[in-house]
């Protein structure tokens, strides 16, 4: 899969939408905007065609700097992902890769465009690395971490303060940016939300114009952070609902299933009902193994939490649970250096 080259806004890019930004870029893109300082500032965004904000946001700030006729405080360069999902309106079309699954590893035609995104960034430095993405499911808005630097932390905290540091999946963009520079990864609520994607924006605007990453806090209370520790996932070939009604499923799950995102669950809550029991839900933790036992308890036909958790990025949207998965249990994480809270 090959990746686009750009010197410059190409025409008609300050006019697109997700759904026609394929009009102007013939495919993943990576694009160099002049600035005032340099190093440049690596902006990735539509890494999942439904996930619009880091477009919307980064768009917006374009053309109020081009209306102005005003230069960036700082050069940018732009990677945009998955344009051909972006028209379609989906996270990644069919016969492709998760464009965030593609950074590690080499085994899809995929594994080539990010292997050229990330040759082109080594060969010179960077001021940081954002990656912007939505969430399908109702969560805050937060950021997350790879890597327990200050740069990333101190970053991540002018966007939020409430930060989610994670190795698994190991193979997304921020985590192989995160071996080079700061890098951290923006999750602005739900896609089409204007309140995130002027966030998102505003965000954007006062990371080009630092002068330097602050290496301390910023004064105000310190971030919560939490480790992502077990990731939730159905079979395969299950079928699954949000409705308790749904007897013919193989799970289904608790209505507000979302709700819970970022709140302390206590151990033996609810989660839904397994249908079949030939089905088990499969829970993997940060070194690829399953854990399932040590979350979730099957009381009858009841699936009940045997330990107390917060989960993250619950999704009660089918297709997502399928394509990706059902959320995230974290647990609050405690920075051991104190010079860095
Ligand atoms: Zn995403």
């Amino acid at each position: 899969m090959q990746l686009h080259l750009f010197d410059q806004l190409p025409a008609g890019f300050l006019e697109a939408e997700p759904e026609t930004l394929h009009t102007c870029l013939p495919g993943p893109s990576l694009i160099r905007i002049e600035g005032e300082a340099s190093p440049p500032l690596f902006v990735s965004t539509l890494l999942h065609g439904n996930e619009t904000s880091g477009f919307y946001a980064i768009r917006d700030l374009l053309r109020k700097y081009s209306e102005e006729k005003r230069p960036l405080p700082r050069k940018l360069i732009l990677f945009l992902g998955n344009i051909a999902a972006a028209e379609k309106n989906l996270r990644h079309l069919p016969d492709q890769a998760d464009f965030n699954r593609i950074w590690s590893g080499k085994h899809y035609p995929e594994h080539h465009l990010a292997e050229q995104v990330l040759k082109l960034a080594h060969d010179e430095p960077l001021f940081a690395c954002i990656d912007i993405h939505n969430t399908t499911g109702k969560n805050p808005l937060f950021a997350c971490i790879n890597r327990l630097d200050p740069h990333s932390i101190h970053l991540a905290e002018m966007f939020t303060s409430t930060l989610v540091y994670f190795n698994r999946p190991a193979e997304v963009l921020s985590r192989a940016f995160s071996n080079f520079c700061p890098s951290i990864v923006l999750e602005g609520g739900r896609s089409h939300s204007p309140a995130g994607t002027r966030t998102v924006a505003e965000f954007l605007e006062k990371v080009l114009h630092l002068t330097e990453i602050p290496d301390a806090p910023n004064g105000g209370s310190p971030p919560a952070i939490y480790h992502s520790v077990a990731r939730i996932h159905v079979p395969e070939d299950s079928r699954i609902s949000f409705n308790k009604e749904c007897v013919q499923k193989d799970f289904c799950f608790v209505e507000d299933l979302e709700a819970m995102n970022f709140k302390e669950i206590p151990e033996n809550t609810l989660l839904g009902w397994r249908h079949n029991p030939a089905m088990n839900l499969s829970i993997i933790d940060e070194k690829g193994r399953e854990v399932e036992s040590r979350y979730i308890r099957y009381v009858e036909n009841e699936i009940r939490l045997k330990q107390g958790v917060v989960p993250s990025m619950f999704t009660s949207l089918i297709t997502a649970v399928h394509q990706d998965c059902l959320g995230y249990f974290m647990e609050p994480y405690q920075i051991p250096d104190p010079s860095l809270t």
